[in-house]
Order: C-alpha cells, then structure tokens, then sequence
C-alpha cells in the first residue's frame, strides 16, 4: 500500500470509529473509552512532536542554504536577483490570494471545539502568554524584535514566539555565507547540508508513523466532536485548491503575458509533463530533473539561467506551500475562534513569504513550517492533526504549483535579464 494511501485511510477508519463512539458510547468517561482515547493522545502528540523537534534544525539550515545559493551566484548577479525578486513578489502575491479567499470564504467559522482539549493544549504551548505578550507590546517593538538578540537564545525559544528573529538571523548569515564563501565544497555549507538532510530523515520516520498519528488524532477529533468538522475539511481543500488556481490561471498567466510576452497557454501546454510529474511524487526536488529538461528542450531557455533559477527553486521558491500555510493558519484560527488581528495576519503574510523559502521540497516539507506558522500567531498546533488526512492530496496539487511557479520565474528571469547575460547559447543536457 502506498504512503498517502495509508495516510487516507488513517484519516477515514478515525472519522468511522470515531463517530460510532460519537454517536454509541457518547459517556466520555466510560472506561475502555477512556483509555482509547489516551493512547490516542499520546500517539498523536508523540507523531506531531516528531515534526516540532526538527522544526529548529530544518528550518535554519534550509534557510542559510537557500539564501546561500540564491545569494552565491556571482556569474549570475543579474539572474540571481531577479530570481530572488520574482520568487518574493510572487509569493507575496500567492499569501495575499490565500488572506484574502480564507477571510471571505470562511472554511473554518462555525466549528466547535472541544475547549477544555483546547485550553491544556494552550498550556503546554504557552500560547495564551505569547497572545497576551503580543496585545501588549507598542508598535516599534516588533520591528525591535525582528533582530534576535542571541540567535541561539531565539533557537532556544523557538516555539515560545522567538522563531521570526531566528529565521531574520539565518536570512541574513546566508546571505553573509554567500559573500564570502566561493565554492559549495566548503566544509561549513557540506555540514549545513547534511544537518539538512538528518532533519528530513526524521520527517520520513515521522510520516512513517503518520497513519497512525492521523487516525490517532482524527478519531479524538471526530469522538469529541462528531460529524460536523468533516464538512470544514471539505471546504477548506476546496479553497486551497481555488487559490492553487487563482495563482497559476490569473497571477502566472499575467506575468507571462505582461512581462516575458509570451502565450501563458501555450506555455502551460508544453509544461505539462512537469506538472503530471509533480503531481504524483508531492515533491519539487524530484521533480527537479524533468524540469530542468523541459526548461531546455521543450521551453527553449538559456541553459545557464533555467539551471541556476530552476535549482535554487527546487528548494527556495514554493509558492503553492506558501499559499497553503497562509490558508491553514488562518482556517486553524477560525476553528479555534481565535480572532488575528490584522498585525497578526501581516505575520502570517510575512512568515508564510519566508516558510515558502525555506520549505525542503519534500513530500509534506511544509508540515513543520506550518507549526511554526501556528504558534506564532496564538494559533495552536495540534490544530494541523484536522488537515492531515486531506494533506497528501494538497500536496500534490501545491507541488504542481510551486513547480509551476519555477517554470515561470525561469521564462521571466530570462526574458527579462540584458541580451548578453541570457546569451542565447541553448545547450542540451541530458537531465
Ligand atoms: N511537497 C512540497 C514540495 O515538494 C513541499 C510542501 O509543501 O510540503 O514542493
């Protein structure tokens, strides 16, 4: 059976037995109930806290490393901007679509929650103090704050709302590392690499557990709540999936037009077999290869800059995870009938800009983030059991767009950058 196959039925055998105990055995107290429901507490908590645990490593070096290898590209200067600016705006551009469609559409308004679950998982997180923290501070502190006072300290402290000044921190190092460091053989970029993929190591044995942590807390959710969440699930993938389309039909299509003047149909056209290709691995590294190939062979662009942009996209520019992290965080509030005022859903543009930077494009690279995301804004974590059996299929469809978005910051770049710079050397590659 296939990963996202056990995954779905994870989720569906935890929404079944949990309305049979919903609707049969509604004493919460009754004792085999009792007991269930603790071990499925703790199989939940032990498969999220899997994801929380690498958040910090993951995080920091796939930040350093991305803004590293955006920043390092010398040659490129021209090309290693624009990418850099492209994949910012159109980021940008990609939240905005995601605030705006969760505010207007609603997915997550009129479910109940359970608040005494609510209120202990605040405890643990601290969250309450950090809302409060938060409704208290003037406005010059938050820029203050933006500029950690000891990265480690901010490490430290990282799910105690401390996570933006780390990430501010590892932006900039990456950014320092790429002025000064030439070759990729450095022996502090090899170390940062491999912290990178130990952490991703982690997530796989973490999603190795992943049906049974879905089940786990998909049955506790639908025990405690019964059948009305499942509705929201629903509506909130149709809104993901609406602004997957928004972006890629209307914001893609109009950068192509306007500014690399080329058919934005005719373009998707011939993307097509990327697209398949991403749908069905969820994941941009993979995917990689084929895009480079299309990019070159069938697209026609200068090898030099489809190389450079489509590389550090792989990791560096996921617009569709961006996207998607906007609309949880913001369903996840509305579910928990958390009002963000609008500096809070500012963070969430800003941070879920930046998680699309530094999300590895691995299948369910964005989970961790996502975390981050949530306690960040008083939004708590836990929240994110609710999506999961619906996140494979979302990950394929955002995988195809941050793909997608690759391609296209590929056309502009090289549309856009002067004639002696893009060249017109069209090489093959056998990628
Ligand atoms: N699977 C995505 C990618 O590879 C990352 C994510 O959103 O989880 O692009």
């Amino acid at each position: 059976m296939k990963q996202y196959q056990k995954l779905l039925l994870g989720f569906v055998l935890g929404v079944v037995i949990g309305l049979i105990g919903y609707y049969y055995v509604p004493q919460k107290s009754f004792p085999f109930m009792k007991s269930f429901t603790d071990i499925c507490t703790l199989t939940g908590a032990v498969f999220l806290r899997m994801i929380f645990m690498v958040v910090v490593p993951l995080l920091v070096s796939a930040l350093i490393l991305g803004v590293f290898e955006l920043g390092k590209g010398r040659g490129l200067g021209a090309v290693a901007k624009r990418s850099m600016a492209f994949t910012l705006i159109l980021s940008f551009l990609a939240v905005i679509i995601a605030v705006t469609l969760t505010n207007v559409m609603q997915p997550g308004v009129g479910l109940t929650f359970d608040k005494e679950a609510l209120a202990s998982n605040q405890g643990v997180l601290s969250i309450q103090k950090n809302v409060q923290a938060a409704k208290d501070k003037p406005w010059y502190q938050y820029f203050i704050d933006l500029i950690p006072q000891n990265p480690i300290d901010s490490a430290a402290r990282a799910f105690g709302g401390e996570i933006i000044a780390l990430m501010v921190f590892a932006l900039m190092f990456g950014y320092a590392l790429s002025m000064i460091v030439e070759d990729e053989d450095n022996p502090f970029i090899k170390m940062l690499d491999t912290i990178f993929k130990a952490s991703l190591k982690i997530i796989e044995w973490a999603m190795m557990l992943a049906p049974y942590g879905i089940f786990a807390i998909v049955f506790n959710t639908t025990y405690r709540l019964g059948a009305g969440f499942l509705q929201n699930v629903a509506y909130f993938a149709g809104v993901v999936v609406l602004g997957l389309l928004i972006q890629q039909f209307v914001v893609y299509a109009f950068c192509l037009k306007v500014f690399a003047k080329t058919n934005p149909w005719q373009f998707f056209k011939k993307c097509q077999e990327v697209y398949v290709y991403a749908f069905s691995t969820a994941s941009s590294n993979a995917t990689l290869p084929i895009a480079l190939d299309t990019a070159e062979n069938v697209l026609k662009m200068p090898a030099k800059i489809s190389r450079f942009v489509l590389t550090c996209g792989a990791s560096a520019n996921q617009n569709g995870t961006a996207l998607f992290e906007g609309v949880v965080v913001l369903f996840l509030a509305q579910v928990y009938g958390i009002n963000l005022s609008i500096e809070n859903q500012l963070v969430v543009v800003l941070m879920a800009v930046l998680a699309g930077v530094g999300t590895a494009g691995v299948p369910g690279g964005s989970l961790p983030l996502i975390a981050i995301l949530c306690v960040q804004v008083g939004v708590p974590p836990e929240g994110m059991g609710l999506i999961l059996g619906v996140d494979r299929f979302l990950d394929m469809c955002r995988t195809t767009l941050n793909v997608s978005g690759d391609l296209v910051i590929a056309k502009l770049v090289s549309e856009t950058v002067p004639a002696e710079i893009s060249g017109d050397t069209h090489s093959n590659i056998s990628a």
